[in-house]
C-alpha cells in the first residue's frame, strides 16, 4: 500500500520498569484512513496508542526509547511540549468519560480552552460536533442536562463530539466499543468510516471482526513485538507470519 506517512514510528521500546511493553516497533501510520491494532490481550496495544500522544509519559518507572513522529516531528524530543502533541488528537478510550457538567459544557470544554468566546460561534460548534458524532439529534432539546444521565453509548459519542471539537488531525481509540451495545458500537464504527475521509484514525481493538470491517491497515502484535503490519486485505487474506495466520485462525488468542 502506498500511503503518505501521519505517524512514524522507529525502533520503539518501552519499559514497565524491568519488563519490556514494546520490543524495538517500527511502524508507518498513514494518514485519513484507519488503522487497526490488532493482537491478544496484554501485548502492549494501549502502550503503543499510549506513545502517540505521549500519555506514556505520565506513567511512573516507565523508559521509552526510539522515536514516534508525527507530521515529521519527534514526539519524545524535550523541546516539543505534551500539549501541543495532544492537541493534535483525540484519545477514545475503553469507557467514556465524559466531564461532570452538562452535554453542551463537554463539548464547548476544549473550545472554551483554546479561548473561544464568541457565544453564537460556540453554539454552532457544539451543534457541528455533536452532529459530526451522530448525537445531536438524541440530546438537542436537553443540551443543558447532566452528561451522566446520558446512556453509555451516548456518552461515547459525546466524548467522540469533545474530541473532535478540539479539532484534532488523528483520532485514537482504545477499544472504544468494548463497554458499548452492538447498536451503539456499529454508530461508532460508521461515524469512523465517514471521520477517515478527514482525520487519521487508529483503533486498537481486540475483536478481529470489527478489524476487518474498519481497518485499511493493520498491525498485528504479540507480547511486545510487531509481527506483521500492512494493508488490511493482505494481512487477512495472505497474511505472510505463521503467528498471524495462527491469531487470524483463533488457535491463538
Ligand atoms: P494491551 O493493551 O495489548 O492489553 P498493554 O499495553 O496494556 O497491552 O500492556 C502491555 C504489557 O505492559 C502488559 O504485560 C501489561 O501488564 C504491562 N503494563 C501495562 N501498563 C502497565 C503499567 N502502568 N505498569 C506496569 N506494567 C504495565
Ligand atoms: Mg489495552
Amino acid at each position: 500500500m502506498e500511503f503518505k506517512t501521519h505517524i512514524s514510528v522507529k525502533n520503539l521500546s518501552v519499559f514497565y520498569g524491568k519488563e519490556p511493553a514494546l520490543k524495538n516497533i517500527t511502524v508507518d501510520i498513514p494518514d485519513k484512513k484507519i488503522t487497526a491494532i490488532i493482537g491478544p490481550s496484554g501485548c502492549g496495544k494501549t502502550t503503543l496508542l499510549k506513545s502517540f500522544n505521549r500519555l506514556v509519559d505520565s506513567i511512573d518507572g516507565i523508559k521509552v526509547s526510539g522515536e514516534v513522529l508525527v507530521d515529521g516531528e519527534n514526539i519524545f524530543d524535550p523541546e516539543v511540549e505534551a500539549t501541543h502533541i495532544r492537541k493534535k488528537m483525540g484519545l477514545l478510550s475503553q469507557r467514556p468519560y465524559p466531564l461532570p457538567m452538562s452535554i453542551y459544557d463537554n463539548v464547548a470544554y476544549g473550545p472554551r480552552i483554546h479561548g473561544m468566546k464568541d457565544k453564537k460561534k460556540l453554539g454552532e460548534m457544539v451543534e457541528h460536533y455533536l452532529k459530526e458524532s451522530s448525537l445531536w439529534s438524541e440530546v438537542k432539546d436537553r443540551l443543558h442536562t447532566p452528561a451522566s444521565k446520558l446512556s453509555i453509548g451516548q456518552q461515547q459519542r459525546l466524548c467522540l463530539a469533545r474530541g473532535l471539537a478540539v479539532e484534532p488531525e488523528i483520532i485514537l481509540g482504545d477499544e472504544p466499543t468494548s463497554a458499548l451495545d452492538p447498536k451503539s458500537s456499529q454508530r461508532i464504527e460508521a461515524r469512523f468510516l465517514e471521520l477517515k475521509k478527514e482525520y487519521t484514525i487508529v483503533v486498537v481493538t481486540h475483536i478481529l471482526r470489527q478489524a476487518k470491517r474498519l481497518a485499511d491497515y493493520v498491525i498485528f502484535l504479540y507480547l511486545g513485538e510487531l509481527i506483521e503490519h500492512g494493508p488490511a486485505e493482505r494481512i487477512f487474506e495472505n497474511p505472510k507470519e505463521e503467528m498471524t495466520k495462527e491469531y487470524i485462525k483463533g488457535t491463538i488468542s
